[in-house]
């Protein structure tokens, strides 16, 4: 493949990650091919959350615009508890805008995805698609993709190819971590949900024993997106058949009736397990580095996987642009250095919003005393304390010195 059409960096995998360096890369004026396993570059799914920490690289990217057209900005995430149907607390999004300058943001996942496919072309990225990649290989500061069809060398190699990364495992032995939480999601007209009295302002999230419960607008108010969320009896006994819809309807039996009554509008016919990954501390081998889902898949709760993942592209490619910047131009380019101050940075982050979510999760799933003693905590935060979001949502560090301390004080 060298020669005439080379490039400077291949990215393996065109989901948001992928895209997201492949678009931020060739900003920066460098020549990137995309390879997507798929016969067309697309997204399956309902709904995305973006935080402030994403949108403001969106910005920067010339994006926001659009993205802002497509999606919807809610006022605020309200979250309430899933058995009584009382409000916990919230976050008030237009202070949230106010205090970190980019705004929130809820799109379909395939509208932030176009949006990004579209930059991707006018950019004159190599787009590929129908190449799975199967293996990799490095030597002389090159390193290649292997697949069916033949190999493709760049000075660089993204993995961005997802939770199940063939890259991974030149870096880490871990598999995947199963949760026994499944998700049934649900993205349908609003004409729909008129009657239930559903809020088509804000992202509202009913948490309960074991379950919860996400609701909110999408496609400027012509959509409902809902997630449902529940621990599974027979995932958890590792049974074959886990997360049926008579386990979704047992495990939301106990819950309030604004919730019982978005049930039944989720789509019955398919459902997700829970899995996340490991943290793992080096992203970087050679001239191959993992990023998105492949260096740090997170259970969803803090709403940061896509997120990071766009996080990931900015801070690799202005770590490229500074190089860029010293004067070398694109064959000089010292991608050592930029690869080792895009590993220095991002793993340690992404390290905390994977523990986090975790933990943040259990919170959510509490059970009995703990349930009430949770409600007691969240009902006493004042709303306008921003400590637990200002690490994720403030900017993007680009070294660890920029990285803020968690839960600082504001
Ligand atoms: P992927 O989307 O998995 O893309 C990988 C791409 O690589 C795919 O196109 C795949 O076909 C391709 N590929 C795979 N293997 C190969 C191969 N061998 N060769 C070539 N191509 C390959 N995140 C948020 O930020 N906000 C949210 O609100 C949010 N909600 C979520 C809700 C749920 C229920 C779930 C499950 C996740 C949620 N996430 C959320 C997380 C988010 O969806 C992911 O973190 C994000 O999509 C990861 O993007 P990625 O590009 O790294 O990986």
């Amino acid at each position: 493949v060298d020669g005439v059409d080379a490039v400077d960096v291949v990215v393996v995998g065109g989901g948001i990650g992928g895209l997201a360096n492949a678009l931020a890369l060739t900003q920066k004026g460098l020549r990137v091919r995309v390879l997507e396993r798929a016969a067309e570059f697309g997204e399956v799914g309902a709904g995305l959350q973006i935080a402030p920490n994403c949108t403001r690289i969106l910005d920067h990217w010339g994006l926001l615009d659009e993205v802002r057209s497509l999606g919807v900005l809610p006022e605020n995430i309200v979250m309430k508890d899933a058995v009584d149907g009382s409000e916990l607390t919230r976050l008030d999004l237009k202070d949230v805008e106010a205090r970190y300058g980019a705004p929130y943001l809820v799109i379909h996942r395939s509208d932030l995805h176009g949006v990004l496919l579209r930059a991707c072309r006018r950019a004159g990225v190599d787009l590929v698609t129908d190449v799975a990649v199967t293996g990799y290989e490095q030597e002389d500061g090159r390193a290649t993709a292997i697949h069916a069809g033949g190999r493709e060398t760049a000075p660089v190699v993204i993995a961005a190819d997802g939770i199940h990364s063939v890259a991974r495992p030149l870096l880490s032995d871990d598999e995947p971590v199963s949760s026994s939480y499944v998700a049934y999601r649900g993205a349908v007209p609003a004409t729909q949900v008129e009657a239930l009295g559903v809020s088509m302002r804000d992202v509202v999230v009913y948490v309960g024993p074991k379950c919860h419960f996400v609701q909110y607008p999408l496609r400027s108010g012509e959509m409902f997106n809902q997630v449902a969320v529940f621990e599974s009896p027979k995932a958890r006994a590792g049974e074959e058949d886990w997360g049926t819809p008579d386990e979704l309807d047992h495990a939301f039996a106990d819950t309030c009736e604004e919730v019982r009554a978005g049930l039944p509008l989720m789509w019955r016919d398919r459902w997700w397990r829970m899995f996340d990954r490991e943290p793992i501390p080096t992203w970087v081998t050679g001239r191959i580095a993992l990023s998105g889902d492949s260096a740090h898949a997170p259970l969803q709760y803090l709403a940061q996987g896509a997120v990071m993942a766009i996080e990931d592209a900015y801070v690799l490619s202005e770590h490229v642009a500074a190089q860029l910047a010293a004067g070398m131009g694109a064959d000089g380019l010292d991608w050592d250095a930029a690869l080792a101050a895009y590993g220095a940075v991002r793993p340690e982050h992404c390290r905390r919003v994977l523990t986090t979510a975790r933990a943040w999760g259990e919170l959510w799933h509490h059970v009995g005393d703990e349930r009430l003693w949770r409600n007691e905590v969240m009902r006493s935060r004042d709303v306008h304390d921003y400590s637990f979001v200002d690490w994720l949502y403030g900017p993007t560090a680009l070294t660890p010195d920029e990285e803020p301390t968690m839960f600082a004080p504001a």
